[in-house]
């Protein structure tokens, strides 16, 4: 139900009593007509009429308490009445001036003009507005988020090097080339170059080559800008988002997410890598899993290893039930990671911080998030991951 207040028009009435109770009462009445007369304006031009109803020289409503209230007061009273009409008329402005910035503001904020009264009033007339909303409604439905089934695998995958005393080091998702391919160790004519392959930023020629701009096809230039700053030992775990000129398909995109890790310290050994990564595959898939290194090849590694494990699906069996196992292609392992012994070339772009290959050595690996999260869950499409469609990502929730 709407309720409904009728105002009576305030008009000055005659004072027959003037003792200071009696002209204070009525001034309080003058203040609680003027707050019911505010709380209707809606308006710029009603506001302007009610500004001058009150406040016009010439016949206003505190013209009118002057004449009718000061003027005819007897002498030993005037002195009274005049202090109150002076504090009516100061309050009155004041009132009137802040019914105006009050139309001004959005309907539900109360504009706190520091007169209280003029705040009672004005939440006064917000509750009678209120009444056209019924509140016995059911309220809006937050759904609760979950995490992306690929930050979470980012997140244990991080969370498994932290426990062996690695830090998280990030750097820029646009990279010049020195720091995605010179300083790694990869030829000039190394097919990544290849605009097939890395996605330039546009309007580079005029620069030199190492000073031109591109998507980090690797997290690898981190290695190398965190080796500028902190000295040996080192241990870093470095997570981010990469790109490569890749058309989008089933297990293709444009852009995935990576996380490589890199130790240095003096007398790091082949042996230091097949332990931590031993470890960490145990951690990821559980403690059954075995993991076997086969010869490889990358531009900033010697030697150099793809990380296979135990096909953490099949159990390493390459069936499951009757049927093949198709993540690890019935050969019961699947390759999780590339790795190797930091080329100490690599070493070279930063001996002067500390880094000389003759006295120290190290180990790198990387791996593709998107990819161990698309085995760990059993998704089949890589672009289920972006196309941020609720009723896929609401299974992982
Ligand atoms: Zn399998």
């Amino acid at each position: 139900m709407l309720l409904v207040i009728v105002i009576v028009a305030y008009t000055v009435p005659k004072l027959t009593d003037y003792s200071a109770a009696a002209v204070q009462k009525a001034a309080g009445e003058v203040l609680s007509a003027l707050g019911d007369e505010a709380a209707e304006i809606e308006s710029e031009s009603e506001w302007k009429a009610f500004r001058d109803r009150w406040m016009a020289r010439k016949n206003g409503i505190l013209t009118q308490i002057n004449d009718v209230w000061l003027k005819a007061a007897p002498k030993e009273a005037k002195r009274e009445v005049g202090q109150q009409t002076n504090l009516l008329k100061t309050q009155v402005e004041q009132k009137v001036e802040g019914a105006k910035a009050w139309l001004r503001a959005p309907v539900f904020e109360v504009e706190h003009s520091g007169i209280e009264v003029l705040a009672a009033d004005l939440e006064h007339y917000r509750l009678e507005k209120l009444q056209g909303v019924d509140i016995t409604l059911p309220g809006v439905r937050r759904p609760i988020g979950a995490e992306h089934p690929v930050m979470r695998t980012w997140r244990e995958i991080v969370s498994v090097f932290q426990k062996l005393g690695y830090s998280v080091a990030e750097g820029p998702v646009v990279e010049t080339d020195y720091y995605n391919f010179e300083a790694l160790n990869f030829p000039p004519n190394h097919p990544a170059r290849d605009t097939q392959d890395t996605l330039f930023i546009a309007g580079q020629q005029s620069k030199p080559q190492r000073e031109r701009l591109l998507l980090r096809t690797h997290t690898s230039p981190v290695q190398i800008r965190t080796m500028e700053k902190m000295r040996p030992p080192l241990r870093i775990v470095i997570p981010g988002t990469v790109h490569r000129n890749d058309p989008p398909d089933a297990s293709h995109s444009p852009m995935f997410h990576q996380i490589e890790g890199l130790a240095v310290d003096t007398n790091i050994t082949f042996g230091d890598l097949k332990g931590t990564l031993d470890h960490a595959m145990k951690a990821l898939f559980g403690s059954s899993v075995k993991t076997h290194f086969r010869p490889s090849f990358f531009p900033f590694t010697e030697p150099s290893a793809e990380l296979y494990v135990t096909c953490f699906i099949c159990g390493g069996s390459g069936r499951r039930g009757a049927e093949p196992c198709r993540p690890c292609k019935q050969t019961g392992w699947i390759e999780v990671l590339g790795c190797g012994m930091v080329d100490p070339n690599v070493f070279e772009f930063v001996k002067d911080n500390g880094y000389d290959p003759r006295k120290v050595s190290g180990f790198a690996f990387g791996m593709g998030v998107d990819r161990l999260a698309l085995l760990k869950y059993g998704v089949d499409d890589i672009q289920l991951f972006f196309q941020g469609d609720v009723r896929f990502l609401q299974q992982f929730g």
